[in-house]
């Protein structure tokens, strides 16, 4: 029995002003490039990945294991075409080598030059090339599904978690149910549906409500077997396409009607509360003002508009420069994406005294904003060559690589600065640095939600601060034009 495992995953932010080629998908591979073979399979060992819940499963059914392709991509704008086939084709000449099952570990909001369903399209190159062999799916939980998706997998499991904290096992709960099918004992069939609404990543985590009793209802449905699999979606909405929205998948046994029944049930709670999934906005000076007057520290301010897992640039500086106005002292903020000022600083070396125009490199012409670098002064006092291995619980194990990172001292403010984009999901990005986060009065990183998988256990206080980029939370920002319309809550409903 020969299974063939491969990870391709990237989340496009069609608002982005970063194409993303093959050179990106290398999210823990330690190269500029994403691993094959061997390497691949070497380096998915021991992580919280879904890649590694299927090797689990794979393990125990004692299969020969094919994993020609490992590429993450952090998440930026629109996947080019070169980059797409190639991945693709490796997959598919994997698969036309001959196996028994494939086992995919996608994101499911990709988007290319040439594809606004990219996982559609891949979906449906591989199961052209052995049109009999089944495939089952990981996705994440900003899934955007279409039809020709679904119709290209034979069974498929979630995230549930918003940080996404059970990768692995999200890889495992989908191959469970695939090896059950190659054995007999399940024949899976996948119902699902869409509501249309463009909810807000702030509202979506399944650890709150009006997540928390959707998400509950479908992982007891799983659990108590009334289902083989469930899960609710909350959508990845800075994408410009026309497959948004919450969405809910069910595998069931058989054609059996509690799916539809179950699908129905998910979307209908989700569209019920669709006026709790819309984040009211506070401008960006009144949430740090606010975050002065609190006095558990540390605060950690949390700049959603500009996060590496939302696609941003991270080089916008609106936030830091507020913090630098406001007066507040003893922080660090970063990472902040400037491999020219890292340059420069470890030119200079550790000691010396530096002014720098920082960040503010990156035009945002989706949303008319233009780069603003912003002046700073002080002392380098670190420079990291990026690596560290993930300890927190998101990511566990994998190889985090900022590449070269600098910190400046500018007596108030530690400002840590790298040269590659990095979501801070893991504290292990400043103590790499030697800076403990948790003596800080304030901690400023670039994120919305998944920082709260390394910082929510010992901040004392989060402040969510709504700084300018193309991650923002103010929709009426966005100039969508291929969004099916209506949708909640642009339009009237
Ligand atoms: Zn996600």
């Amino acid at each position: 029995m020969k299974w063939v495992l491969a990870t391709v995953r990237h989340e496009t932010n069609t608002f982005s002003p970063l194409p993303t080629e093959l050179c990106d998908f290398s999210r823990g591979t330690g190269i500029d490039a994403p691993l094959y073979g061997d390497a691949a399979r070497a380096a998915i060992e021991g992580t919280n990945t879904p890649i590694n819940g299927f090797l689990d499963v794979a393990k125990k059914a004692k299969a020969e294991i094919v994993v020609p392709i490992y590429g993450n991509a952090a998440p930026s704008g629109k996947v080019t075409d070169a980059a797409f086939d190639h991945m693709t084709e490796v997959i598919c000449n994997a698969v036309g080598e001959g196996c028994d099952a494939v086992f995919l570990d996608l994101h499911g909001a990709m988007v290319s030059d040439s594809h606004d369903d990219a996982e559609g399209e891949l979906l449906a190159r591989v199961r052209a090339v052995q049109p009999d062999v089944p495939i089952a799916v990981a996705l994440d939980f900003h899934t955007n599904p279409s039809d020709r998706m679904l119709d290209n997998m034979t069974t498929v499991a979630v995230y549930r978690t918003y940080p996404h904290i059970d990768m692995r096992e999200t890889g495992t709960r989908a191959g469970q149910v695939m090896w059950r099918a190659l054995k007999g004992e399940i024949n899976p069939v996948i119902h699902w549906g869409r509501k249309p609404m463009l909810t807000h990543m702030l509202k979506q985590t399944p650890s709150m409500q009006p997540m928390k009793d959707i998400m509950d209802r479908a992982i007891q449905a799983e659990a108590d077997g009334e289902v083989a699999l469930a899960s609710v979606l909350g959508g990845f909405p800075l994408a410009d396409i026309p497959h948004v929205g919450v969405s809910a998948f069910v595998v069931t046994d058989g054609n059996d009607p509690a799916g539809p029944a179950l699908v129905d049930e998910l979307l209908g709670m989700a569209w019920d509360r669709r006026a709790d999934f819309v984040y009211e906005i506070e401008p960006m000076a009144a949430s740090i003002a606010h975050a002065k007057t609190l006095t558990e520290k540390p605060v950690v301010l949390a700049d959603h508009g500009d996060n590496t897992g939302a696609g941003g640039n991270v080089d916008v500086m609106a936030a830091l420069e507020e913090v630098m106005r406001q007066g507040l002292t003893n922080v660090v903020a970063g990472t902040f994406w400037d491999p020219i000022t890292v340059a420069q600083m470890i030119d200079a070396g550790i000691g010396a005294e530096v002014t720098l125009q920082l960040g503010g490199r990156t035009d945002m012409p989706a949303l008319n904003l233009k780069g603003k670098p912003l002046e700073v002064s002080g002392r380098v006092s670190a420079i990291t060559d990026g690596v560290f291995t993930i300890t927190g619980p998101m990511n566990t194990g994998s190889r985090a690589d900022l590449g070269r990172t600098a910190v400046l001292d500018t007596g108030d403010i530690e400002i840590f600065v790298s040269e590659k984009r990095f979501e801070p999901i893991d504290a292990g990005m400043f103590a790499h640095a030697g800076i403990d986060p948790t003596q800080k009065d304030f901690v400023l990183v670039k994120s919305r939600q998944h920082f709260r998988a390394g910082f929510e256990d010992w901040a004392a206080h989060i402040v969510m601060v709504a700084g300018p980029g193309v991650c923002s939370s103010d929709y009426s920002l966005f100039p969508f034009k291929n969004l099916a319309r209506p949708i909640y809550p642009l339009d009237e409903m």
